[in-house]
């Protein structure tokens, strides 16, 4: 893992809350979003909750305290992901997929468990979560992830993972029209970023349009899903070298 530390006062742990197997809900649901589990993938899923709750009690990872809850609200929510992922291409070799804003890992560390085949990067700028998230990925036994702890910002520049990745998936980091200018930098020309969205995706798309036209890239789709919707961009052309903005400044003047 790469590092830019950030330091945290103590806080008081909460209570920890036990991650329990998949629920039938979660169960059927991920069967009619057509993800084929293969054997060992519950064991893995439910192993990373487990590692979730246990450091939610000392660092805020997740609101979710109800079990059932989190195998859909995180575990599905990343889940309907697989689909849109394994259609896209990769440029060469392995498909390399960004999660910006990994947070406790979703949707990233999620996906890593069920789609070996693919290369993760975890991009996280808290580097308490990022030491979590890589821990998690060793502990899981994933061959499949690196984390960098950095802000999309100073990636955006960087050589090597700049225009570097065939998809950029996340969820919630900001509005739409901010997380473009986060995102479509790192995608490689005809790259496609997945951003996981709620209720309010169809606003989110009118908001980003500017944006979007600024970075040279488009929405080609928006997919419902058993918990949100997924709006698809692509990006069309290289990304203008004035994009990503300073740090901060994404959020606090977006485009
Ligand atoms: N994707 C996770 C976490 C969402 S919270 C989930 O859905 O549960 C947003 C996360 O993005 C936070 O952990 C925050 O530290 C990280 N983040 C916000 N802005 C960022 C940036 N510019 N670069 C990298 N990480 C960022």
């Amino acid at each position: 893992m790469t590092e830019r530390g950030e330091a945290h006062p103590p806080r008081a742990p909460r209570a920890i809350v036990e991650a329990t197997p998949p629920p039938a809900e979660f169960l059927a649901e991920a069967a009619a979003l057509g993800v084929e589990l293969e054997p060992g993938d519950l064991e893995r899923l439910h192993a990373y909750l487990k590692l979730l709750f246990a450091a939610n009690a000392t660092m805020n990872l997740t609101a979710i305290r109800d079990p059932d809850e989190a195998w859909t609200r995180h575990v599905l929510d990343a889940l309907s992901l697989v689909g849109p992922v394994a259609s896209a291409e990769a440029s060469s070799g392995r498909l390399r997929v960004l999660d910006l804003g990994s947070g406790g890992g979703v949707p990233g560390l999620v996906l890593a468990c069920v789609m070996p085949q693919v290369e993760f990067t975890l991009v996280e700028a808290t580097g308490k979560k990022a030491r979590f998230l890589d821990a998690t990925a060793s502990a899981l036994g994933l061959a499949n992830v690196e984390v960098l702890a950095d802000r999309a910002e100073t990636l955006g520049h960087d050589p090597w993972i700049r225009a570097s990745r065939d998809v950029v998936v996340a969820r919630a980091v900001g509005p739409l029209r901010v997380l473009v200018e986060l995102a479509i930098p790192l995608l490689r020309v005809g790259g496609t970023m997945l951003a996981v969205k709620g209720a309010r995706a169809a606003d989110e798309i009118t908001e980003a349009k500017r944006a979007l036209h600024m970075l040279h890239a488009g929405v080609v789709d928006s997919l419902r899903t058993p918990t949100g919707t997924i709006v698809v961009v692509e990006k069309n052309r290289e990304t203008p070298k004035a994009y990503p903005r300073s740090l901060g400044t994404p959020a606090h003047q977006p485009l």
